[in-house]
C-alpha cells in the first residue's frame, strides 16, 4: 500500500529540507515529509490542502477549497524513504495533516531509514501503531482548543491525552487565538498534569504581524503559568507557502 502524500508547488511529493520552525526542536534541520488527510477540521488550518477537497463544507475562514487529485500524491514506502534519504539529513520530521491516519505504512517507510531520528506531529487523537511508535523518538502534540471549530468529543479524547501526558517523549503545543483560549489549556493542564517543560504556547497566525502582536499578550501568560512559548519561525522566513 502507498502512502498519500500532501504535494508541493509543483505537485510533487512535499517531501523537503527546512529548519523545524515551531516546538521544541526550533531551528533544528530535519527533513519533512507532509502526509495528506485529517481527521479534525481547524477552522484557521494552514495546510487545509491535506483535508477540504471539494465537497468538504466543513467550516474553513478562507472558504478554500482543494482539488484533490492535484493537492494528493501517492508514493510506496521505499520511494518516500529514498525521497528523504536523498536530503542527507539525520533527523525527520513527520507531519501532516494528520500524519498517524496512516500509521502501519509510516512504520513500513521508516524501516527503510534505521539511521533517522523521528518527530511526528499529530493532533493528538490517533495513537500510534506499536511498530510505528517504537522508532519514534519525539512527538509533538497539537491538541484543538474549542476557537479550532472542532467539537470536544472528536479533539480531546482522554485515553489518547492520558497517554500522551504520561510519554517523557511527547511535548504539547497548544495554538492560542486569544488571552481566553489560555483559560482552556490550563483546565486542560490540571485534567492531564502535563510534564514540566513539556507544554508550548504558540500565537495562532500565517504571517509575521498577526505573530508578532499576539506574542505581545502571550510571552507574559506564558510567564505567569509557566509555559514555553513557541515561535513559528518558518513564516517569518519564507511565509505561509508549501515545502519550507
Ligand atoms: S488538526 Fe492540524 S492538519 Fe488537521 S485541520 Fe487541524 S490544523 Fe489542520
Amino acid at each position: 500500500m502507498s502512502l498519500v502524500l500532501a504535494t508541493d508547488d509543483a505537485g510533487g511529493p512535499e517531501i523537503f529540507a527546512s529548519l523545524q520552525g515551531e516546538g521544541p526542536s526550533m531551528g533544528v534541520p530535519v527533513a519533512f515529509v507532509r502526509l495528506s488527510r485529517c481527521n479534525l477540521a481547524c477552522t484557521w488550518c494552514d495546510t487545509a490542502y491535506t483535508w477540504r477537497f471539494t465537497g468538504d463544507n466543513r467550516p474553513h475562514r478562507d472558504e478554500a477549497v482543494f482539488d484533490r487529485k492535484a493537492n494528493q500524491v501517492t508514493l510506496s514506502p521505499a520511494e518516500t524513504a529514498e525521497r528523504i534519504a536523498a536530503l542527507g539529513q539525520d533527523r525527520l520530521v513527520i507531519t501532516g495533516g494528520e500524519p498517524l491516519l496512516q500509521g502501519g505504512r509510516l512504520a513500513e517507510m521508516l524501516e527503510h531509514l534505521p539511521d533517522m531520528a523521528v518527530e511526528i506531529e499529530t493532533n493528538g487523537t490517533v495513537k500510534a501503531p506499536p511498530r510505528l511508535d517504537v522508532r519514534v523518538d519525539q512527538y509533538n502534540v497539537s491538541p484543538k482548543l474549542s476557537h479550532s471549530g472542532n467539537p470536544a468529543d472528536l479533539a480531546l479524547i482522554p485515553e489518547r491525552l492520558d497517554d500522551y501526558a504520561t510519554d517523557p517523549r511527547a511535548f504539547f503545543k497548544f495554538v492560542i487565538a486569544s488571552p481566553g483560549d489560555v483559560e482552556e489549556v490550563l483546565a486542560l493542564h490540571r485534567r492531564y498534569r502535563f510534564r514540566p517543560g513539556h507544554v508550548f504556547l504558540m500565537a495562532e497566525g500565517t504571517d509575521s504581524a498577526t505573530l508578532r502582536a499576539r506574542q505581545e499578550w502571550l510571552a507574559p501568560l506564558c510567564l505567569e503559568h509557566g509555559f514555553r512559548m513557541s515561535d513559528r519561525m518558518h513564516i517569518h522566513l519564507y511565509g505561509d507557502t508549501r515545502g519550507t
